[in-house]
Protein backbone atom coordinates (compact mmCIF):
# COMPACT_ATOMS: atom_id res chain seq x y z
CA UNK A 1 0.00 0.00 0.00
CA UNK A 2 2.61 3.37 0.97
CA UNK A 3 5.05 3.86 -1.47
CA UNK A 4 8.83 3.32 -0.50
CA UNK A 5 9.26 6.95 -0.26
CA UNK A 6 6.12 7.11 2.57
CA UNK A 7 8.01 3.81 4.55
CA UNK A 8 11.31 5.83 4.40
CA UNK A 9 9.76 8.91 5.74
CA UNK A 10 8.13 7.20 8.48
CA UNK A 11 8.52 4.13 11.03
CA UNK A 12 6.90 1.13 9.69
CA UNK A 13 3.37 -0.45 10.89
CA UNK A 14 4.72 -3.84 13.30
CA UNK A 15 2.79 -6.93 11.99
CA UNK A 16 0.56 -6.85 14.95
CA UNK A 17 -0.57 -3.57 14.20
CA UNK A 18 -1.34 -4.36 10.46
CA UNK A 19 -4.04 -6.80 11.55
CA UNK A 20 -5.29 -4.21 14.28
CA UNK A 21 -5.64 -1.70 11.98
CA UNK A 22 -6.57 -3.58 8.98
CA UNK A 23 -10.32 -2.00 8.39
CA UNK A 24 -8.12 1.51 8.52
CA UNK A 25 -5.14 0.72 6.96
CA UNK A 26 -7.45 -0.39 3.36
CA UNK A 27 -9.18 2.82 3.35
CA UNK A 28 -7.73 4.88 0.25
CA UNK A 29 -8.35 7.80 2.87
CA UNK A 30 -6.30 6.27 6.04
CA UNK A 31 -3.57 3.53 4.47
CA UNK A 32 -0.65 2.90 6.41
CA UNK A 33 0.43 6.71 6.39
CA UNK A 34 -2.66 7.73 7.73
CA UNK A 35 -2.23 4.83 10.94
CA UNK A 36 0.80 6.31 11.32
CA UNK A 37 -0.27 10.02 11.70
CA UNK A 38 -3.04 8.72 14.62
CA UNK A 39 -0.25 6.77 16.00
CA UNK A 40 2.15 9.43 16.53
CA UNK A 41 -0.65 11.80 17.32
CA UNK A 42 -1.32 12.98 21.16
CA UNK A 43 -4.71 14.22 22.04
CA UNK A 44 -6.04 15.70 24.80
CA UNK A 45 -9.32 14.79 26.44
CA UNK A 46 -10.87 17.16 28.92
CA UNK A 47 -13.31 15.44 31.44
CA UNK A 48 -13.78 11.25 31.76
CA UNK A 49 -17.27 11.74 31.69
CA UNK A 50 -20.05 11.72 29.44
CA UNK A 51 -18.40 13.12 26.48
CA UNK A 52 -14.84 12.01 27.45
CA UNK A 53 -15.92 8.86 27.46
CA UNK A 54 -16.84 7.82 23.86
CA UNK A 55 -14.54 9.99 22.83
CA UNK A 56 -10.95 8.32 24.30
CA UNK A 57 -12.79 4.71 23.53
CA UNK A 58 -12.71 5.65 19.94
CA UNK A 59 -9.29 7.17 19.91
CA UNK A 60 -7.96 4.20 21.91
CA UNK A 61 -9.46 2.02 19.43
CA UNK A 62 -8.39 3.63 16.57
CA UNK A 63 -5.27 3.92 17.73
CA UNK A 64 -4.35 7.53 18.53
CA UNK A 65 -1.24 6.60 20.40
CA UNK A 66 -0.60 9.12 22.92
CA UNK A 67 -3.64 10.14 25.33
CA UNK A 68 -3.95 12.23 27.87
CA UNK A 69 -7.06 12.40 29.85
CA UNK A 70 -7.19 15.47 32.80
CA UNK A 71 -10.11 15.15 35.43
CA UNK A 72 -10.46 15.27 38.95
CA UNK A 73 -13.52 13.42 39.88
CA UNK A 74 -14.10 9.79 41.50
CA UNK A 75 -16.28 8.10 40.05
CA UNK A 76 -20.03 7.92 40.27
CA UNK A 77 -23.20 5.69 40.74
CA UNK A 78 -25.06 8.39 38.47
CA UNK A 79 -22.09 8.30 36.07
CA UNK A 80 -22.63 4.74 34.83
CA UNK A 81 -25.56 5.50 32.56
CA UNK A 82 -23.63 7.21 30.35
CA UNK A 83 -20.45 6.94 31.11
CA UNK A 84 -19.21 4.07 29.37
CA UNK A 85 -15.24 4.18 30.49
CA UNK A 86 -16.24 3.52 33.68
CA UNK A 87 -17.41 0.14 35.01
CA UNK A 88 -19.84 -0.78 38.46
CA UNK A 89 -16.72 -1.86 40.33
CA UNK A 90 -15.06 1.38 39.43
CA UNK A 91 -17.75 3.33 41.89
CA UNK A 92 -15.59 5.52 44.33
CA UNK A 93 -12.41 5.34 41.79
CA UNK A 94 -10.68 8.06 39.93
CA UNK A 95 -11.94 8.40 37.31
CA UNK A 96 -8.27 9.23 35.75
CA UNK A 97 -7.43 5.38 36.64
CA UNK A 98 -10.75 4.20 36.05
CA UNK A 99 -10.66 5.44 32.37
CA UNK A 100 -7.20 4.24 31.65
CA UNK A 101 -7.71 0.69 32.59
CA UNK A 102 -10.49 0.67 30.45
CA UNK A 103 -8.80 2.15 27.57
CA UNK A 104 -5.91 0.13 27.91
CA UNK A 105 -7.79 -3.32 28.29
CA UNK A 106 -9.37 -1.77 24.85
CA UNK A 107 -5.65 -1.29 23.60
CA UNK A 108 -2.46 -1.94 25.26
CA UNK A 109 -0.16 -0.33 23.05
CA UNK A 110 -1.85 3.14 24.11
CA UNK A 111 0.18 5.67 26.02
CA UNK A 112 -2.47 7.33 28.44
CA UNK A 113 -0.94 10.17 30.40
CA UNK A 114 -3.31 11.09 33.75
CA UNK A 115 -3.39 14.19 34.80
CA UNK A 116 -5.65 13.99 38.02
CA UNK A 117 -6.80 17.91 38.95
CA UNK A 118 -8.95 20.17 37.75
CA UNK A 119 -7.65 22.02 34.57
CA UNK A 120 -7.13 25.72 36.00
CA UNK A 121 -5.63 29.12 35.01
CA UNK A 122 -2.64 27.76 36.94
CA UNK A 123 -1.90 24.59 35.25
CA UNK A 124 -3.66 24.54 31.96
CA UNK A 125 -0.48 25.99 29.93
CA UNK A 126 1.63 23.07 31.27
CA UNK A 127 -0.49 20.56 30.31
CA UNK A 128 -2.37 21.91 27.22
CA UNK A 129 0.67 22.77 25.19
CA UNK A 130 2.03 18.84 25.33
CA UNK A 131 -0.93 17.71 22.99
CA UNK A 132 -1.40 18.33 19.37
CA UNK A 133 -5.43 18.79 19.29
CA UNK A 134 -7.81 19.30 22.46
CA UNK A 135 -11.00 17.90 23.02
CA UNK A 136 -13.73 19.23 25.32
CA UNK A 137 -15.81 16.58 27.38
CA UNK A 138 -16.25 19.53 30.18
CA UNK A 139 -19.48 20.21 31.39
CA UNK A 140 -19.17 23.62 33.20
CA UNK A 141 -19.35 27.24 31.89
CA UNK A 142 -15.86 28.76 33.52
CA UNK A 143 -14.10 24.97 32.41
CA UNK A 144 -15.72 25.87 28.61
CA UNK A 145 -14.24 29.55 28.32
CA UNK A 146 -10.57 28.06 30.25
CA UNK A 147 -10.41 25.33 27.77
CA UNK A 148 -11.46 27.48 24.95
CA UNK A 149 -8.84 30.28 25.92
CA UNK A 150 -5.89 27.86 26.50
CA UNK A 151 -6.18 25.79 23.69
CA UNK A 152 -5.97 29.24 21.58
CA UNK A 153 -3.19 30.64 23.46
CA UNK A 154 -1.17 27.38 22.51
CA UNK A 155 -2.17 27.48 19.19
CA UNK A 156 -4.38 24.08 19.73
CA UNK A 157 -7.15 23.19 17.40
CA UNK A 158 -10.44 22.82 20.13
CA UNK A 159 -12.81 19.72 19.02
CA UNK A 160 -15.71 21.29 21.46
CA UNK A 161 -18.79 19.72 21.73
CA UNK A 162 -21.71 19.66 24.81
CA UNK A 163 -25.03 18.01 25.45
CA UNK A 164 -28.15 18.36 27.67
CA UNK A 165 -31.56 16.55 28.52
CA UNK A 166 -32.01 14.95 24.40
CA UNK A 167 -29.94 18.19 22.64
CA UNK A 168 -26.29 18.44 21.33
CA UNK A 169 -23.51 20.51 19.17
CA UNK A 170 -20.73 19.82 18.20
CA UNK A 171 -17.85 22.31 16.29
CA UNK A 172 -13.78 22.67 15.93
CA UNK A 173 -12.08 25.80 16.83
CA UNK A 174 -9.36 26.15 14.59
CA UNK A 175 -6.65 28.66 16.09
CA UNK A 176 -7.26 32.06 13.97
CA UNK A 177 -10.35 30.65 12.87
CA UNK A 178 -12.72 31.37 15.31
CA UNK A 179 -13.42 30.45 18.86
CA UNK A 180 -16.36 29.66 21.61
CA UNK A 181 -16.41 33.24 22.79
CA UNK A 182 -16.87 34.85 19.09
CA UNK A 183 -20.20 32.58 19.70
CA UNK A 184 -21.09 32.82 23.16
CA UNK A 185 -19.24 36.54 24.30
CA UNK A 186 -20.85 36.18 27.36
CA UNK A 187 -21.31 33.22 29.67
CA UNK A 188 -24.90 33.20 30.81
CA UNK A 189 -26.14 34.06 33.96
CA UNK A 190 -24.90 31.43 36.88
CA UNK A 191 -28.11 29.28 37.27
CA UNK A 192 -29.91 30.09 33.69
CA UNK A 193 -28.63 27.36 31.76
CA UNK A 194 -29.17 24.09 34.01
CA UNK A 195 -26.32 21.32 34.28
CA UNK A 196 -26.75 17.68 33.32
CA UNK A 197 -27.05 16.74 37.13
CA UNK A 198 -29.61 19.48 37.26
CA UNK A 199 -31.99 18.90 34.01
CA UNK A 200 -30.69 15.26 33.12
CA UNK A 201 -29.34 13.94 29.97
CA UNK A 202 -30.14 10.63 27.91
CA UNK A 203 -27.58 8.00 28.25
CA UNK A 204 -26.78 8.12 24.49
CA UNK A 205 -26.66 11.84 23.96
CA UNK A 206 -22.88 11.69 24.73
CA UNK A 207 -22.60 8.59 22.77
CA UNK A 208 -23.43 10.62 19.84
CA UNK A 209 -21.65 13.80 20.50
CA UNK A 210 -18.55 12.27 21.36
CA UNK A 211 -18.31 10.05 18.24
CA UNK A 212 -18.68 13.12 16.07
CA UNK A 213 -15.84 15.00 18.08
CA UNK A 214 -13.88 11.64 18.36
CA UNK A 215 -13.97 11.57 14.08
CA UNK A 216 -13.20 15.10 14.12
CA UNK A 217 -10.42 14.62 15.77
CA UNK A 218 -8.95 11.79 13.58
CA UNK A 219 -9.94 13.87 10.70
CA UNK A 220 -7.64 16.63 11.81
CA UNK A 221 -5.04 14.47 12.53
CA UNK A 222 -5.08 12.55 9.14
CA UNK A 223 -5.88 15.95 7.04
CA UNK A 224 -8.48 14.35 5.47
CA UNK A 225 -12.38 15.51 4.42
CA UNK A 226 -14.21 18.65 5.65
CA UNK A 227 -13.82 19.20 9.46
CA UNK A 228 -16.44 20.91 11.45
CA UNK A 229 -14.50 24.34 11.58
CA UNK A 230 -17.17 26.92 10.59
CA UNK A 231 -19.73 25.26 10.94
CA UNK A 232 -21.72 24.62 14.54
CA UNK A 233 -23.23 21.17 14.31
CA UNK A 234 -26.53 20.81 16.27
CA UNK A 235 -28.39 17.81 17.11
CA UNK A 236 -32.06 17.43 18.27
CA UNK A 237 -32.29 13.96 19.74
CA UNK A 238 -35.37 14.15 20.44
CA UNK A 239 -36.76 14.32 16.79
CA UNK A 240 -33.46 12.61 15.49
CA UNK A 241 -32.59 15.85 13.42
CA UNK A 242 -29.20 17.18 12.98
CA UNK A 243 -28.61 20.77 11.36
CA UNK A 244 -25.64 22.79 11.00
CA UNK A 245 -24.83 26.32 10.88
CA UNK A 246 -22.10 28.67 9.59
CA UNK A 247 -20.25 30.51 12.34
CA UNK A 248 -17.27 32.79 11.63
CA UNK A 249 -15.06 34.62 13.42
CA UNK A 250 -15.92 37.60 15.45
CA UNK A 251 -13.44 40.71 14.66
CA UNK A 252 -14.57 41.88 18.03
CA UNK A 253 -13.65 39.29 19.99
CA UNK A 254 -11.90 39.69 22.85
CA UNK A 255 -9.54 36.58 22.41
CA UNK A 256 -9.36 35.95 19.11
CA UNK A 257 -10.41 39.09 17.45
CA UNK A 258 -8.65 42.13 15.91
CA UNK A 259 -7.69 44.17 18.87
CA UNK A 260 -7.72 41.05 21.45
CA UNK A 261 -8.55 42.11 25.43
CA UNK A 262 -8.02 38.38 26.63
CA UNK A 263 -3.80 37.91 26.34
CA UNK A 264 -3.83 35.26 28.98
CA UNK A 265 -5.87 32.89 31.26
CA UNK A 266 -8.31 34.69 33.73
CA UNK A 267 -10.62 34.09 37.18
CA UNK A 268 -13.24 31.93 35.20
CA UNK A 269 -15.14 31.36 38.44
CA UNK A 270 -15.08 35.32 38.47
CA UNK A 271 -15.88 35.40 34.96
CA UNK A 272 -18.82 33.50 34.52
CA UNK A 273 -20.18 34.93 37.97
CA UNK A 274 -19.49 31.93 40.22
CA UNK A 275 -17.21 33.35 42.67
ZN1 LIG B 1 -12.98 34.29 19.21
Amino acid sequence: MATTQTQAKTKALTPYQVKRYSRHIIMPQVGSAGQRKLLDAKVLVIGAGGLGSPVAMYLALAGVGTIGIVDFDTVDLSNLQRQVLHHDSDVGRPKVESARDTLLSYNPELHVITHEAPLTSENAMDIIPNYDIIVNGADNFPARYLVNDASYLAGKPLVDGSILIFDGQATVFLPGKGCYRCLFPEPPPPGEVPSCAEAGVLGMLPGLIGTIQATETVKLIMGVGTSLAGRLLLLDGLDMEFRSVKIRRNPDCPLCGDNPTVKELIDYQVFCGLA
